[in-house]
């Protein structure tokens, strides 16, 4: 194998040592053998020093007219496209989801991109009669500052793009901080905004670990946002950090999400929709349908469908065309899933599919879980309650419509709902009364590119992103008043 390049932090336009001078070796998921590369270890200092550039880029890049910003962006958009092919198969390597899933990430980055873009020619305030002789006021949008953002590992490549181009199209400076497990998809997006010639110090990247600098990003007193996706705890945290100095937050936290089938017709229908939504990224997505609330009437015939799709996963490393489902993304990840299954077990549920680590050649260089329906699930069970962030779908029977939406709604999270019915009034009370950001009828959990994205209670705080209401997160106003005087 090539020798183990090391990589760096990208603070002011420049690849900048790590003041510690230590790295860290990253793995491919699906392969420990291979090295992805060494990445720094950054600490407090580190970051103290991009926010510091992000803070002297702000008069100019906020300063600068739209179109010229987005001639930079547009740049960095073709680059993107260009390079999706690459991007992709680092993606498959790094975080262990397939080559087909991995590409679909620059390329929906390239669409919505462009979508926000478009948003930057719409950053329109307020404007208003004044009711004194001679006064014209303006309420103009202005970006708020140096905004800071801190992603996950499950979608390392559009998490960060989802923030970082509303971030500039709007006139912010950024600090990126990616996740631990994939440092190497934020060195491309790095490479990308060099080449495409974003002026120094307009977005910076610091690696490391958000345990030792994640305080130090999110409390900086120069730091006006924290854009944020990951788990709840975290999201905790950084809300109390930014209420110290009045930073915005823009909070994408974890989920639980549930599919209802109740009165529908197309049961098979269903089950691939659940199935594809339970699974889809090794059921590492903060939207993956977790619960399976059903009635009692429904139940058999479901669960049976939904073990039918699961049949067909092809588990292995996702860059083997043939690979369906690849590893989860790490080994503790990979322990704390299975403990989650044997809870199942312990509390008397049943384990109806998988439910094993797969052992013995391939799989052993990698955490491979097979995909895990369990049934037989009571509401007060762990698995019923804590979000796994794993291949595992639990099923949970009630008696009546009434009983699932409570069920449903007995939650800390508030992310993503499905609800799969024909019956009008469900349709419509599931709409209104189900406790989350997104409720989805008849289809699994996937959203569409430029809708507004976001939860509520413990999966979000904070302006949606993705769509239009991102301006509320990385804008402000600021009231401009004009007297005349004849
Ligand atoms: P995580 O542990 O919360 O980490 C997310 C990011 O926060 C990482 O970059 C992490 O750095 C950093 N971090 C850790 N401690 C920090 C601190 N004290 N201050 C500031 N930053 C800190 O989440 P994860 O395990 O990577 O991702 C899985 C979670 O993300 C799940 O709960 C999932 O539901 C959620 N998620 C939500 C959405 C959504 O849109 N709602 C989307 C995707 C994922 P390190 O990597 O260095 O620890
Ligand atoms: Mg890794």
């Amino acid at each position: 194998m090539d020798k183990v390049k090391t990589y760096q932090n990208f603070i002011d336009g420049k690849w900048t040592a790590p003041r510690s001078g230590r790295y860290y070796p990253d793995i491919n998921p699906a392969d420990d053998r291979d090295i992805v590369g060494n990445f720094p270890l950054s600490d407090k200092e580190d970051a103290d020093d991009a926010v510091a550039a992000a803070h002297r880029a702000f008069a100019a890049w906020s300063q600068m007219l739209p179109s010229e910003r987005e001639k930079c962006i547009e740049r960095f958009v073709v680059l993107l496209d260009q390079n999706r092919q690459r991007i992709g198969e680092a993606l498959c390597r790094e975080e262990g989801k397939t080559l087909k899933e991995a590409q679909g990430e620059p390329a929906r980055g390239v669409v919505e991109c462009r979508y926000f873009l478009g948003e930057g020619q719409r950053l329109e305030g307020i404007t208003m009669p004044s009711d004194r002789p001679g006064v014209m006021s303006i309420a103009a949008r202005v970006p708020i500052g140096v905004v800071a953002a801190i992603a996950p590992w499950n979608f390392p490549f559009l998490t960060p793009l989802r923030k970082i181009i509303p971030a500039l199209v709007t006139g912010n400076t950024v600090v990126f901080k990616p996740a631990y497990d994939t440092p190497h998809c934020g060195v491309l997006l790095m490479e990308l905004f060099e080449k495409a010639g974003l002026p120094p110090g307009v977005v910076n990247m610091v690696i490391g670990r958000g345990s030792v600098m994640g305080d130090a990003i999110s409390g900086h007193p120069l730091v006006r946002g924290i854009t944020f996706t990951g788990s709840t705890s975290v999201g905790r945290r950084i809300n109390t950090m930014a209420a110290g100095h009045f930073a915005k937050v823009q909070l994408e936290m974890g989920g639980k999400n549930p599919a209802i089938v109740a009165d529908y017709r197309d049961l098979d229908h269903a089950a691939a929709q659940i199935a594809a939504a339970a699974f889809a990224v090794t059921g590492q997505r903060c939207t993956s349908i977790s619960r399976l609330i059903v009635l009692r009437e429904h139940a058999e015939v479901l669960e049976e469908r939904i073990a039918e799709k699961m049949k067909g996963y092809v588990l292995g490393n996702g860059m083997d065309p043939k690979v369906t489902m690849g590893p989860v993304v790490n080994g503790a990840a990979g322990e704390a899933i299975m403990a989650y299954i044997q809870s199942a077990r312990d509390a008397g549920a049943v384990v109806k599919l998988g439910g094993r680590r797969l052992t013995g050649g391939a799989f052993d260089r990698g955490f491979y879980i097979e995909p895990t329906l369990i049934t037989d699930v009571t509401p007060g069970m762990k698995v019923a309650i804590e979000e796994i962030f794993g291949p595992v779908l639990v099923s949970i029977k009630v008696d009546s419509f009434d009983e699932a939406m409570a069920v449903a709604n007995d939650t800390e999270y508030g992310l993503a709902a499905s609800l799969f019915s024909d019956n009008l009034g469900y349709i419509y009370r599931f709409q209104r009364e189900i406790e989350t950001g997104m409720a989805h009828v008849n289809h699994g959990t996937v959203t569409d590119g430029c809708m507004p994205f976001g939860g509520v209670k413990g999966s979000g705080l904070g302006a949606f992103s993705k769509g239009a209401t991102n301006k509320d997160f990385y804008m402000t106003y600021k009231v401009n008043y004009i007297k005349y005087l004849p």
